[in-house]
């Protein structure tokens, strides 16, 4: 509760404005027409009109004689505020692909443009006489056993890398972007940087520990070459064994099972969701707020969130993926906190929280309850963390490209991946080029990577506290917004996660993981062979 009135009249003010914004988010994803019986030309006058309204008074108040806490709150308002847009359909920009070849196009303009091109080509990949998404050729990488298919998927994706970096001329359309984004982090900072300062660390030592974990995957995974097209396949056989368990219309019924174990009924919390393919749509699954929680009348009114994502198949990656949107969703309607603090917390917690429910959906005994069946646990794991050193992989790709923007991205992406991944050199192909991140929010992938240090660290500590829960446990929603979740953006990740571990965040939990991995013994392959675990 704010301690001044003064402050409790612009608070509620920026509660009703927050809201106007992400409904008009929520409008414009194409999701629904009318919210609360108004339409979008009603929520835009809404919001235009109480925007200003909000600006004068935040701007009006006094600039000192408040309670901490409602400076603390002031300044939150202040922050967040910049980031509304008043509508405009997350990752799905009105800018048009062909503009990213312009060589006159400004930083922003150009981010926007790479955007459209995940739209335009990602949506849309031709494919054996059809056209597939970007997520589904990523699943069928998994999943493809006939390797001629398999290397066919993955150069579907060609006309996407070369929309993205062209030739990997010096002036292609991702190297302008990079150097405008690399000039850009010099004056206002880097989502490295803050991620960084978000564990106590700076991105020195965060690059430290993102080569630490993919040494850990390079010893663990022998030391056959693999061609790229194959990587996902030879780590994904846990993906082929339980694919036919979850169809496309299982997804929903799965998540939602699991996350009632855990204490949160996704349902009962009216989260909307919006699973299907449809032109024009983001190219990437997201989730965020409909409406924010807040008190009214003593009663405490929910957050509303939804989630968005275009699938057009099932299977354990997409499943996996589907738990992680909903982590994020439990994660916002757990906050209980006063308006200026009812929004995220950094990306970095944010995208860590999300796996913390969502790896295990690769842990055997989460898949005996909830598909009936399990892959062995080496298989899992190796599927798990295949996808997270990619990420990791991604990380310190975009770390040492914001470091030295004039680096040849394709040359870079090479030396990670054959050193750490054992993967072919490619280095005429942008084959990095399949992440919607990489474009719209250059710098952004190391919330997944340092993310999944953090991830590992919460799923350690809560077993520890709490006790298992990959097959359920119901105080586990209750007990994390307690300890973890209820303060929103209030407090700084770093604050919080040594609050909650009692010690500053180590990498060592996830190299323990890492380390359950037994190195593979190459094996020659063939259709129905497996490889072979042992040392
Ligand atoms: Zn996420």
């Amino acid at each position: 509760m704010p301690d001044s009135k003064k402050v409790s009249a612009v608070e509620y003010l920026y509660a009703e404005v927050s809201d106007a914004n992400t409904i008009l988010g929520t409008i414009d994803s194409g999701l629904l027409s009318t919210y609360q019986g108004k339409d979008r030309a009603g929520w835009q006058q809404f919001y235009r009109k109480n925007r200003a309204q909000l600006a004068k008074e935040l701007e009006s108040l006094p600039a000192s004689g408040f309670s901490d806490e409602d400076t603390r709150a002031i300044a939150a308002m202040r922050k967040q505020m910049k980031a509304f847009t008043g509508g405009g359909a997350l990752f799905s920009p009105a800018a048009k692909c062909q503009d990213a070849a312009r060589k006159d196009l400004a930083y922003p303009a150009l981010k926007s443009a790479l955007v459209a091109c995940f739209v335009e080509i990602g949506n849309s990949l031709s494919f054996e006489g059809g056209k597939i998404n970007r997520v589904s050729a990523l699943d069928l990488l998994h999943e493809t056993s006939d390797p001629a298919r398999r290397k066919a998927v993955f150069f579907a994706f060609v006309p996407l890398w070369k929309a993205i970096n062209g030739n990997n001329e010096p002036d292609s359309p991702y190297r302008r972007m990079i150097a405008g984004a690399a000039a850009a982090a010099a004056r206002n900072g880097s989502e490295i940087e803050n991620a960084a300062r978000d564990v106590g660390q700076n991105p020195a030592e965060v690059e430290r520990w993102l080569v630490q974990i993919l040494d850990a995957w390079r010893e663990a995974s022998g030391n056959a070459m693999i061609e790229p097209w194959d990587f996902r396949f030879q780590a994904g056989e846990a993906d082929r064994l339980l694919g036919s368990y979850i169809p496309r219309e299982a997804l929903q019924p799965i998540n939602q099972r699991y996350y009632r174990d855990l204490g949160a009924d996704l349902q009962q919390m009216g989260t909307l969701y919006d699973l299907s393919p449809r032109p024009g749509k983001a190219a990437l699954a997201y989730t965020e707020f409909v409406t924010h929680g807040r008190m009214v009348n003593g009663v405490w009114k929910p957050t509303v969130a939804r989630v968005s994502a275009p699938y057009e198949r099932g299977g354990l990656f997409v499943l996996n993926e589907l738990v992680h949107e909903n982590g994020h969703v439990v994660n916002i309607t757990a906050i209980r906190n006063r308006p200026a603090f009812v929004d995220w917390p950094s990306d970095l917690f944010a995208e860590a929280f999300a796996d913390v429910p969502a790896w295990s959906t690769y842990e055997p005994v989460w898949q005996r309850r909830y598909l009936g069946h399990e892959a062995p646990e080496q298989l899992s794991l190796r599927a798990l963390y295949s996808v997270v050193v990619l990420d990791v992989a991604w990380s310190l790709f975009e770390l040492r490209m914001f470091r030295a923007p004039h680096t040849d991205p394709n040359a870079l992406w090479t030396e990670i991946t054959s050193h750490y991944l054992h993967i072919v050199p490619h280095p005429e192909l942008s084959w990095w080029a399949v992440r919607v991140q990489l474009a719209d929010l250059p710098g952004y992938m190391v919330n997944y990577g340092l993310g999944a240090i953090l991830t590992a660290e919460m799923r350690q500590h809560i077993s520890e506290a709490l006790g298992a829960f990959d097959t359920g446990d119901p105080r586990w929603y209750g007990w994390l917004s307690e300890h973890l979740l209820r303060y929103g953006s209030e407090r700084d990740t770093r604050t919080l996660m040594e609050e909650f571990l009692g010690r500053p965040v180590s990498p060592r939990p996830l190299l323990e993981q890492i380390h359950r991995l037994q190195p593979v013994v190459p094996h020659t392959g063939g259709p129905g062979s497996r490889p072979v675990f042992g040392r």
